[in-house]
């Protein structure tokens, strides 16, 4: 996806892209893969693919929410996906990306300084240690390509607020949907929203999720992360 068909597509999902933000994608773009030249960030080598495969599935979120203002948590982030691209597109939006490979963070915290970006804070930690300890915080919470549904779910829902929205990112997630449903029980959330689509140029099924948190949740989650792998809640 070139530039001019990216333009194209995001006018297509009703948002504006004004020449700010099209120079700090640019600006993203270059440095990312300037820096994935000597330290292994992303699979993705060729600018276009940027814009197709990190910028643009980033930002299909906005089909399932309005991220325009409130707080976002992206867990498991790396080089920033989707989180840096939300604070990129909505200035109004609080945005802290967390990931546990200081690699990542050294990239992002560089990153940030060079855009010039106010909204962003940068968490070096494993999820499980931040959701025990922020709870009840963020309006929305996001994780792509970081565990299964399961997983995720007990380590993200901890950090959002009671009504607020866990925006899950997927390929094909039918039987990921089917063996999530005692943890959600569990977590006392709910499946509000399902939006499944082909990304453009034949790259493959998306799904998005909205869960949405109906409860405090118990002070026990989440559990250490072997516990939560070995044992999902059920
Ligand atoms: N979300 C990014 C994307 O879609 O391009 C990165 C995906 S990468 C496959 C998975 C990321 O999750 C890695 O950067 C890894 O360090 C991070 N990660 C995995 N488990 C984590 C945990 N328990 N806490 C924090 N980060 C974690």
């Amino acid at each position: 996806m070139n530039k001019e068909e990216f333009e194209r597509a995001i006018i297509d999902l009703s948002l504006t892209i004004t020449p700010k933000i099209a120079e700090q994608l640019e600006q993203y773009a270059s440095f990312l893969l300037a820096y994935n030249a000597h330290t292994n960030l992303t699979a993705i080598r060729t600018k276009e693919e940027v814009y197709l495969k990190h910028f643009y599935d980033s930002i299909t979120l906005v089909k399932i929410a309005d991220l325009s203002h409130g707080k976002l948590l992206d867990v498991g982030t790396g080089a920033g996906f989707p989180g840096l691209v939300l604070a990129i597109f909505f200035p109004n939006l609080q945005v802290t990306l967390l990931d546990s490979n200081n690699k990542k963070i050294t990239f992002l915290k560089e990153c940030v300084q060079k855009l010039s970006l106010t909204n962003v804070e940068i968490i070096y930690s494993r999820a499980e240690d931040y959701t025990r300890v922020h709870r009840e915080e963020y309006d929305f919470v996001t994780s792509r390509a970081v565990a299964e549904l399961r997983i995720l779910l007990e380590l993200n829902i901890p950090s959002l607020k009671i009504h607020g929205h866990f925006l899950v990112m997927k390929g094909n997630a039918e039987e990921e949907i089917q063996l999530s449903t005692p943890t959600l029980a569990v977590l006392s959330c709910e499946i509000i929203q399902k939006q499944v689509f082909e990304l453009p140029k034949e790259n493959g099924i998306r799904t998005l999720l909205d869960i949405e948190k109906n409860k405090a949740t118990d002070l026990k989650y989440p559990r250490n992360y072997d516990k939560i792998k070995k044992h999902p809640l059920k």
